[in-house]
């Protein structure tokens, strides 16, 4: 698989320069460029979910963290929540015992690469060595193959999108909450930025390798409980998803059906920070 080294590559790059860039969804870190979802690929990219209920998926990537992430299960076994982990390689080839407790604690753990480059500026070689390198280190822990890939920075070209997919099974995985935690701005905003944004079929994006982040879950988790959504995991919402408009605007306005719903809110513009 390795020869399949394309001369594509310069296509890549400039389908990528061509496309990126007007990508509505917020960029969690540096450099951060994603485009949109076409609309000819249901099934394989989320930002969210419509759902016929209060259903949200909370997703922590990075990690594993050796000191914060267990802190983190610890919180979601006391709520019974399950979560979503998009873990680096590299950390779960370090610590494959944390990843392990937390596949066996219900959460799902999904490809997040093995070092957090950018998938849009890459040779389809070096993407699936990322890949490839990660899906192992994850079955090694868990047992298990992962099913969604979330690409760094969110970054990854439509075509990329199209050969993961096919080579790989996996749905890539984007957000439409995102509390800019990695700029780590302060437990209260984190909570505050989490509560304000967060809908039925949210997938809400934050890292578990920053304190201040664990340290707003708790009141985050609180709060969401207090306003009655439910924690699934990000496979558990796709199953979720409606596949008829609903009726009650209580639960998911316009719902349709699981599709690609790009995020309305470009947020954050880049900043020189690197997320880790
Ligand atoms: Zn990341």
């Amino acid at each position: 698989m390795f020869f399949y080294r394309l001369p594509l590559f310069c296509f890549a790059t400039l389908i990528a320069t061509l496309w990126l860039g007007a990508e509505p969804t917020p960029a969690t870190h540096e450099a951060t460029h994603e485009e949109r979802a076409a609309p000819d690929e249901p099934g394989i990219t989320f930002n969210s979910v419509h759902v016929a209920g209060a259903y949200i998926a909370m997703t922590f990537d990075d990690g594993p963290s050796a000191t914060l992430t267990p802190k983190l299960l610890d919180l979601l076994a006391a709520h019974h929540i399950k979560a979503t982990f998009f873990v680096i390689g590299e950390n779960v080839a370090e610590h494959p015992e944390i990843v392990a407790r937390a596949a066996r604690e219900g959460h799902e753990i999904g490809n997040h690469s093995w070092s957090h480059p950018n998938f849009g500026k890459m040779s389809d070689e070096n993407v699936r060595r990322q890949l490839w390198r990660t899906d192992d280190a994850i079955k090694n822990a868990t047992g298990k193959r992962p099913t969604l890939l979330r690409p760094p920075y969110g970054s990854i070209t439509a075509r990329e999108k199209r050969w993961i997919h096919h080579e790989f099974g996996y749905q890539i995985i984007l957000w439409d909450v995102d509390p800019n935690d990695w700029k780590r701005p302060g437990p209260a905003v984190v909570h505050n930025r989490i509560l304000q944004e967060t809908r039925p079929g949210s997938i809400v994006l934050s890292h578990d390798i920053h304190p201040g982040t664990i340290e707003a879950m708790p009141s985050t988790l609180d709060a969401l409980e207090a306003k009655g959504f439910k924690f699934v995991t990000v496979s558990e919402l796709i199953r979720a998803a409606t596949a008829r408009p609903a009726r009650s605007p209580a639960e998911a306005p316009g719902n349709v059906r699981a599709a690609v719903t790009p995020s309305p809110s470009p947020t954050s513009a880049p900043s020189g920070d690197q997320a880790q």
